[in-house]
């Protein structure tokens, strides 16, 4: 159940534990994991005793080996250390397993299959997030192109039509990190949205709500950036929480919209004011991530900013469907051979003719 705005004016506690979870991300074995982790594995082996007749001998023995090996690990140093090659062990599968010994490279066969289809089942249940592909509203054209770097992404992108086709919502965003923990933040951030959509709530209550929810409900190095709005037939409202800038582009001028609020997870009491944007027919708005922005050709240049409005502008007067894939034509052009980074995600909601 949603809960009302009672912690308004509470300021998020994660923020003191951020430093903390910095150094977390920098080095698993530092000495920082040592302390998130070592509560967590007293508190499975409690756990475990005391379900001790419920599980067969056999089996408690080696949970209760491997929860003192990781222990013994702890104590020694060497915990968050892969056995094979010694390198820290992804932080991501450190969350999720805080008993595993190998880096992604060296898991076994076995581990590495079971690994393999959970990846395949996050990417179905991903998939099935995203908006369906005709999403559009009297007056308005939508197109989107959604591209993780692996299985699964930490980009966010929505597409919902409100109330009775009054106005469209649609929203861009960035979660914190990379892989499966990203695409499982970027879940609970859409299901936060939708839920509050449902709601009839003033676009700038959305967002100062999903802030605190998020906040309130989400681990201290867990925050996504987001630029969304609202189109109807009295004109577009934007907001901003720390994502890029989002595009206005006009027959002969191209705007950036540049104000902004703090990324929804960092402090429960940040403000998120709504801008208002008046689109003439054919104009269009334009959402995206880094992830296209901060591509890389060989040499390490960025795709940046400038090149993307040009690939735009070049294809004002064409379908939003030619315009997006043209976008991502050349920025897989600039890149050359080099391989995707990061996920990218664009959207355009151009108002129709
Ligand atoms: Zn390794």
């Amino acid at each position: 159940m949603l809960k009302a705005d009672t912690s308004v004016d509470v300021e998020c506690p994660k923020r003191d534990n951020m430093e903390h979870w910095e150094v977390f991300e920098m080095n698993t074995a530092s000495a920082s994991a040592v302390d998130t982790f070592r509560p967590q594995l007293l508190d499975r082996r409690v756990r475990l005793l005391a379900a001790s007749d419920a599980v067969p001998a056999a089996y408690f023995n080696e949970l209760i080996a491997e929860i003192d090996a990781a222990l013994g690990r702890i104590d020694n140093g060497s915990y968050g250390l892969c056995e094979t090659c010694h390198d820290p062990i992804e932080a991501d599968s450190l969350a999720q397993n805080p008993l595993i010994r190998f880096c992604l490279d060296h898991l076994s066969q076995a581990e590495l299959e079971a690994h393999q289809q959970d990846l395949e089942l996050a990417a179905q249940i991903q998939s099935k997030l995203l908006p369906l592909r005709d999403t559009t509203l009297e007056n308005w054209d939508t197109q989107y192109r959604y591209q993780p770097v692996g299985a699964v992404g930490g980009d966010y992108c929505e597409l919902i039509v409100l109330g009775n086709g009054e106005s469209l919502f649609f929203a861009v965003g960035d979660v914190a990190g990379k892989g499966v923990a990203a695409s499982l933040l970027m879940t609970h951030l859409s299901a936060i949205l939708r839920s509050l959509l449902s709601l009839d709530l003033s676009l700038t209550d959305v967002i100062s709500r999903a802030n605190r929810l998020f906040c309130e409900s989400t681990a201290p190095a867990h925050y996504a950036t987001l630029v969304c709005g609202r189109a109807s037939a009295s004109g577009v409202e934007i907001c901003n929480a720390g994502h890029c800038m989002p595009l206005l582009l006009k027959q002969d001028v191209t705007r950036r919209l540049d104000s902004t609020g703090l990324p929804l997870g960092l402090f429960s009491s940040s403000q998120y004011p709504v801008q208002h944007v008046s689109l003439d027919p054919g104009d269009s708005l334009v959402l995206y991530t880094d992830g296209i922005t901060e591509s890389q050709d060989p040499a390490g240049n960025q795709y940046e900013e400038d090149r993307l409005i040009r690939a735009l502008r070049d294809h004002y007067n064409h379908t939003t469907e030619v315009a997006a894939d043209s976008v991502l034509q050349d920025v897989a052009r600039f890149r050359q051979t080099g391989s995707p980074s990061d996920d990218m995600t664009l959207l355009i909601v151009r108002r129709r003719h």
